[in-house]
């Protein structure tokens, strides 16, 4: 899209967005700035000009031409192998991704090799990566294509929408990164981009809502160049115009930047970074738990797995019996979850008595 596009422009003539007020403290430096802006400006409606957007994909565009990195997942177009990073890189960085999706790959190359594998060694090639259920998921969103769609992978929004564990932003990323359309979709990257340029600060509070910015995300995709401008945005959230230390100061899209003001401001005034709130603790969580007892599955004989009685101790120090109805109920978790398999076939097994140690668990077929 581009500024002579009369399309274009009727359409991002008619982007309104609503600013609201904020309050509440805040727990950083961009923060402390957008608070201060944000009382500012209260409810003033935001246009979205042509010739904002023109210069802002334009240079965003040249932007990622110069900076982009190569990733893998860049150089294919392979509906399945964007389907295997996206999911990998849902909470993981890029660099731990890389090695796990090129394995990943190798073991699995295509979508009926892993919609036919059994889930256990799904599971295992996984070991590292966490959040395992993100490898049932992936598994069982194969499994539906092929049964659903046999060797045609499906390609609009719309049918990837229908797809089990596939959410608004995959189906977007595929649609785009795989199939070349011009589609809106966002991640939290994407999301802040958008909102700083286009909106103004995003702290203490959002002024615009998704729906808002999903609405300024379809505007801004330029015809024809989709996969490169959704690329360029997210690259460019996740290096220059990051969440905590925007590079603002060297920004190409800083004379068409809503928010640059107030957070070049409030950069410059910071005497250091705030620390953001206390992360919580996760040694000895319920998903610490979890991530061990699938790795004591891994190491387990595939037939035969374990009985609570051999996995509490792998599991937890100074395991005891009374721990046993607490594994139990997180074993029934992952059973849930369709992460592990639990066979009732032990007389002795009965929950209401306690006598559960014999319950036999391993990894699903
Ligand atoms: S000026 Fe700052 S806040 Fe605006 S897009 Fe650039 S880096 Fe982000």
């Amino acid at each position: 899209m581009s500024s002579s596009d009369p399309s274009a422009r009727s359409r991002a003539n008619s982007t309104r967005v609503k600013r609201r007020s904020g309050d509440g403290a805040p727990s950083n430096a961009v923060e402390a700035a957008s608070l201060s802006r944000a009382r500012l400006t209260s409810v003033a409606p935001v246009e979205i000009e042509p010739e904002r957007v023109a210069a802002v994909q334009e240079r965003l565009l040249e932007w990622f031409r110069v900076h982009g990195r190569d990733l893998p997942w860049r150089r294919t177009r392979d509906p399945y192998r964007i389907l295997v990073s996206e999911v990998m890189l849902q909470q993981t960085q890029v660099d731990r991704v890389i090695p796990y999706y090129e394995a990943f790959l190798e073991r699995f190359p295509t979508l009926q090799a892993l919609a036919e594998a059994p889930t256990a060694e799904v599971i295992r090639l996984w070991a590292g990566l966490g959040y395992n259920r993100r490898a049932v998921n992936l598994q069982r969103t194969a499994r539906a294509i092929v049964e659903q769609h046999g060797d045609s992978f499906p390609k609009t929004v719309e049918e990837l929408r229908q797809l089990p564990g596939v959410g608004p932003y995959t189906a977007g990323a595929i649609a785009c990164f795989a199939f070349e359309q011009d589609v809106p979709f966002f991640d939290t990257n994407i999301k802040r981009v958008l909102h700083r340029i286009f909106v103004g600060p995003e702290r203490p509070r959002p002024l615009a809502t998704d729906r808002e910015l999903h609405a300024i995300a379809a505007q801004v995709v330029p015809a024809g160049k989709g996969w490169a401008w959704n690329q360029a945005i997210m690259e460019f959230g996740a290096l220059h115009c990051t969440q905590r230390k925007p590079a603002c100061v060297v920004c190409p899209v800083q004379a068409q930047c809503r928010a640059f003001p107030a957070i070049l401001s409030a950069l410059q005034e910071a005497p250091r970074p705030e620390r953001g709130p206390k992360e919580e603790r996760f040694e000895g969580s319920t998903r610490w738990f979890r991530g061990r007892i699938i790795d004591a599955l891994r190491q387990a004989p595939a037939d035969s797995g374990l009985t609570l009685a051999e996995l509490g101790p792998r599991v937890r120090e100074g395991f005891t019996e009374s721990d046993l109805p607490w594994l139990a109920e997180l074993v029934a978790g992952l059973e849930r979850d369709g992460l592990a398999t639990v066979a009732e076939d032990s007389p002795e097994y009965n929950v209401s008595d306690g006598a559960i140690s014999a319950r036999r668990v391993r990894l699903p077929d």
